[in-house]
């Protein structure tokens, strides 16, 4: 959108399946900016130390190896066709983060320090430049405390268990709306209670409660925030 002359950084944290990653995307095209999905960062990491025996299936870590390892460990990003796709070490591992198996793994070594101070690195080097979309856990809080622009994402966990249910359900996988919405639940609780860098609303961030929201009145409430912001910070110019 050439309405903001410069650009700024946008941070958007929150509650998991609130739809932050489309939301995220959907701005970022909007605007022209880079997009990163922090989390597809960790899943990287976690897929490393699955691939190279860090980490045995049951669940045990060999932090020191993994930690060790971590200067061995590329990620990047690349849009082919349109879509965002992470690349670990050159090789394109979009499909296989997403999967079961780095998913049940990936909230262990987020929780490793080491792991994210790196990845904080890195990701702060990614928005050096600005112009760029990030969304996660910890984007405005501790990736980014000085952007430009924070938002925070939630929904009634109900709402978001329901979008889950039929999200599942199109891909017939079996599972019922309870087993959803207490996952839904414990995923809120572990989020705001880990011991490292739990979930939390940044003081200056935006609520976007998004219970009663379509993806649309989503980008009409954003494109009414950036008008503020741009009145509010003048870096972003008149708009
Ligand atoms: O966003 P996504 O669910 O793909 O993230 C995977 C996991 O990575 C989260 O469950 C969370 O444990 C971790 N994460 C994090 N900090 C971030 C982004 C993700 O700890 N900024």
């Amino acid at each position: 959108m050439s309405a903001i002359p410069s650009k700024i950084v946008i941070a958007i944290d929150g509650h998991s399946s609130t739809g932050k990653s489309s939301f995220a995307k959907a701005i970022a095209a909007k605007l022209n900016y880079v997009y990163v999905d922090s989390g597809a960062m960790y899943r990287a990491v976690t897929l490393y130390g699955l691939d190279h025996m860090l980490i045995s299936d049951d669940g045990k870590i060999d932090t020191a190896a993994l930690i060790a390892a971590m200067p061995a460990i590329h990620i990047g990003f690349r849009n082919i066709d349109g879509q965002n796709h992470t690349f670990l070490n050159g090789v394109n591992v979009e499909q296989t983060i997403r999967g079961i198996r780095v998913s049940q793994h990936v909230s262990a070594v987020s929780a490793i320090v080491e792991v994210r101070r790196r990845l904080v690195h890195l990701q702060q080097s990614m928005g050096r430049d600005k112009g760029i979309v990030m969304d996660g856990r910890d984007i405005g809080t501790v990736v980014f405390p000085q952007a430009e622009l924070k938002i925070f994402m939630t929904a009634d966990p109900h709402v978001r268990a329901e979008r889950r249910y039929k999200e599942l359900a199109e891909k017939s996988r079996q599972v019922s709306f309870d087993e959803i919405l207490q996952n839904v639940i414990q995923r809120d609780y572990d989020d705001e209670h880990r011991a490292v860098t739990p979930l939390r609303k940044a003081d200056d961030a935006l609520l976007l409660d998004n219970s009663l929201l379509t993806p649309a009145d989503q980008m009409q409430w954003f494109e009414n925030v950036l008008k503020t912001t741009a009145k509010r910070n003048p870096l972003c110019g008149g708009m």
